[in-house]
C-alpha cells in the first residue's frame, strides 16, 4: 500500500507526494507545505467503518501520513477523555466547559500524539537517528516512542528544563545535552548539530507528522462531544464554539484547527470551525504582543520570564502568523497571556474543584479561559473545550506555599502509641471550627459551595436544600454564618432571611447570599441592611467566596 497523500508547498503551490525524507519543497525550498488528502472519498467510508477501530490515534488511520493502520510503536496514544468540568463551569457560570484530559497520555502529555505520528513514519522512512530541541515534554515523548523503534535520539534540552523531567528523557536512553541558555538558542545547537552530522531533524510545526498527529484532537473532540450531546443538526458530529490551549510554538492549534476544516471537508462537522482560545505565559507572549497591536509577524522575546519553562519559546516566527492568518480568515478566535501568578492560583484550583491535577503550562489555558469569561468574549452559552495538556510534573514549590499538610510524630515513646495517635488527631477533629449553614435547592450548587470551604479551609457545614428546612436546622445548629440562595420553590430565600430576623434567637448570624438572580432595585433594597454580603453565581471563584467567609467569620 502507498499513501495517497499530496504534500502541497503553501509558497509555490508544487504538489508533491509524501516522503518523510523530503523536508522541503523540491521546487522553492520553503519549508512550509501542507498535507492534503482525498476528504470526498475517506468521508464516504470513516463513519462506517469506525465502529471497529481502536481506541487511539490510530482510529484515524486515513488521514495520517503512516502507511500502517497501528504502527509496532504504537502505545495506545490518543483517544483521551473528554469531562465536563461542572464545577468550573458553574464558577464562571458558563455551563459547557468540557476538559479533554491529554495527561492521560503514555509519558502525561499531548506530546504523545506529536511522538507517535512522527516516529512511526521516520521508521516507515527507514530513519535510525534524530536530533531535537525540547522544553521537556517533546524530548520524553519521542524518547518512549524512539526506543520502541530503535531509533537513537539526540534531545537537546535548556539547563531551565526542570531536573525530573532531563532524567526521565535520559531513563529511555536518550542521548541528553542540556544547553545553558534560551529555548531558541538551544535550538540553534541542536539545529548545527544535526546539518553537521546529516542526522534527521524534527522541527515541530515544519515536519508534516507533526502537524498530522495533532488533528486527532480535533476528531476526537468532534466525536466524543457528539456522543455526549447528539449530532449538530446539519452534519453527524458537531464541534465546539471554542478550543482552548496553552502555547509555545503553536503547533497544537495549527493542527487541531485543520483536523476540524478536514472534518468539514469530509462533511462529517460543521463548515463553521471552532474558535481558537491561544494562551500565553505573560512573561514570553510574543504571539500576544502581535496580535494586540495588529502585527502580521512576531518580535521575538529573547530574555522569557516566566517560570513555565514548557512555553517558553521565544520565537514563534511563521506558526503566529499562520494562526492570526486563520483567524482572521476564517475560525476567529483571540490571542491572550495570564501571569505566573494567575496560572498557579488556577492549577491550585482545578485539582481542588475538579479533581485534575495539571502542569503549568496546561492551567495557562484554563486561567486563560477564566479571564475570557470574565471579559465577556467567551459567552456564557458557548461550548468550550480545554486542552489539558499535561500531567503534575514535578509540582511547583509556590502553587501550595508552606502550611499544606499536617504532621503527627510517632516517633516519641509512649506507654501506648495509639493513644497518641489519638491526641494528634483529636486537634483535627471538627467541634472547633466555624460552622456554616448552606442553604440552596439545587444539589449541585450546594456541593459547589461545600467542596470550595472545606478544600480550602476548616469548616463545619450544614444543609438545607428549602426554606422551611432552612430556618429548622438553623435554629437548632445555630450556625456562625448562612449562605443563602434566594430561589427557592415554596419559601423562597428572602422569606428565610424575614424568619432569621423576626426571631431574637438567629436574628444576628450573618447571612451572605449566593444567587443566580438579576436583583431588581427593590429587591436589592429589601435585603439591604439585612444581609452581609452578596455574591453573584457565576461570577465568583473558589477563592473570592472563602476569602469573603473567612473576613466575615473573623
Ligand atoms: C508543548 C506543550 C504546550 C504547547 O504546545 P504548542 O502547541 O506546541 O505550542 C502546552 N502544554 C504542554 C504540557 C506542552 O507540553
Ligand atoms: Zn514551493
Amino acid at each position: 500500500m502507498t499513501l495517497n497523500i499530496t504534500i502541497k508547498c503553501i509558497d509555490c503551490g508544487h504538489e508533491a507526494k509524501f516522503d518523510i525524507n523530503e523536508t522541503a519543497c523540491p521546487n522553492c525550498g520553503s519549508q512550509w507545505r501542507e498535507a492534503l488528502y482525498d476528504y470526498p472519498k475517506i468521508g464516504n467510508t470513516l463513519l462506517n467503518d469506525l465502529d471497529n477501530r481502536t481506541d487511539s490515534l490510530w482510529r484515524y488511520h486515513e488521514l495520517l501520513p503512516v502507511e500502517n493502520p497501528i504502527p509496532d510503536v504504537s502505545l495506545g496514544e490518543g483517544a483521551t477523555p473528554l469531562y465536563r468540568a461542572a464545577s468550573l463551569g458553574m464558577m464562571l457560570g458558563c455551563p459547557n466547559i468540557y476538559i479533554k484530559d491529554e495527561r492521560q497520555s503514555p509519558t502525561s502529555s499531548f506530546k504523545d500524539r506529536q511522538a507517535a505520528v512522527t516516529v512511526a513514519a521516520l521508521k516507515e522512512g527507514g530513519i535510525k537517528e534524530l536530533v531535537l530541541a525540547s522544553t521537556g515534554n517533546v524530548a520524553i515523548a519521542y524518547s518512549a516512542y524512539a526506543a520502541r523503534a530503535g531509533i537513537k535520539l539526540w534531545a537537546f534540552l535548556t539547563s531551565r528544563v526542570p531536573s525530573e523531567k532531563m532524567r526521565e528523557v535520559a531513563l529511555y536512553g536518550t542521548q541528553v545535552i542540556k544547553v545553558t541558555g534560551s529555548y531558541d538558542q538551544t535550538k540553534k545547537v541542536a539545529a548545527d548539530f544535526a546539518s553537521q552530522r546529516n542526522i534527521f531533524h524534527d522541527l515541530g510545526a515544519k515536519n508534516i507528522p507533526c502537524i498530522e498527529s495533532m488533528k486527532t484532537i480535533a476528531f476526537e473532540i468532534s466525536e466524543q462531544l457528539t456522543n455526549r450531546l447528539g449530532a449538530s443538526g446539519e452534519t453527524p458530529w458537531r464541534s465546539p464554539d471554542w478550543y482552548f490551549q496553552s502555547v509555545s510554538g503553536g503547533m497544537g492549534p495549527l493542527g487541531v484547527i485543520k483536523g476540524f476544516r478536514e472534518l468539514a471537508q469530509m462533511g462529517l462537522a460543521p463548515a463553521k470551525l471552532p474558535k481558537l482560545g491561544i494562551i500565553q505565559a505573560a512573561g514570553c507572549a510574543p504571539m500576544v504582543h502581535a496580535w494586540k497591536q495588529n502585527a502580521e509577524t512576531a518580535e521575538p522575546v529573547t530574555n522569557p520570564r516566566t517560570m513555565i519553562e514548557t512555553l517558553a519559546t521565544g520565537t514563534p516566527g511563521r506558526t503566529y502568523t499562520r494562526l492570526r492568518q486563520e483567524m482572521l480568515e476564517s475560525s476567529g478566535g483571540i490571542f491572550e497571556s495570564v501571569t505566573d501568578e494567575e496560572t498557579f492560583r488556577t492549577m491550585h484550583l482545578l485539582a481542588k474543584m475538579e479533581g485534575i491535577s495539571v502542569e503549568p503550562a496546561a492551567a495557562v489555558a484554563v486561567a486563560g479561559l477564566i479571564k475570557l469569561v470574565r471579559n465577556g468574549i467567551v459567552k456564557p452559552e458557548e461550548t468550550v473545550v480545554i486542552n489539558c495538556t499535561g500531567h503534575t510534573m514535578p509540582i511547583e514549590p509556590v502553587v501550595l506555599g508552606d502550611s499544606w499538610g499536617r504532621s503527627v510524630d510517632l516517633s516519641v515513646e509512649e506507654e501506648r502509641p495509639e493513644e497518641g495517635l489519638l491526641a494528634a488527631l483529636n486537634h483535627i477533629s471538627c467541634d472547633r471550627y466555624p460552622r456554616v449553614a448552606i442553604v440552596d435547592d439545587n444539589a449541585d450548587a450546594r456541593r459547589l459551595i461545600r467542596r470550595i470551604l472545606q478544600s480550602q479551609g476548616e469548616y463545619t457545614i450544614f444543609e438545607a436544600q428549602d426554606g422551611k428546612e432552612a430556618i429548622k436546622l438553623i435554629s437548632t445548629e445555630m450556625p456562625d454564618l448562612v449562605l443563602l440562595d434566594l430561589m427557592m420553590p415554596e419559601m423562597d430565600g428572602f422569606a428565610v432571611m424575614d424568619a432569621l430576623h423576626n426571631d431574637k434567637q438567629t436574628a444576628d448570624i450573618p447571612i451572605v447570599v449566593v444567587t443566580a438572580k438579576e436583583l431588581t432595585a427593590a429587591e436589592k433594597k429589601r435585603l439591604n441592611g439585612h444581609i452581609q454580603l452578596l455574591l453573584q453565581k457565576g461570577n465568583f471563584l473558589s477563592d473570592d467566596l472563602e476569602n469573603e467567609v473567612r473576613s466575615l467569620l473573623k
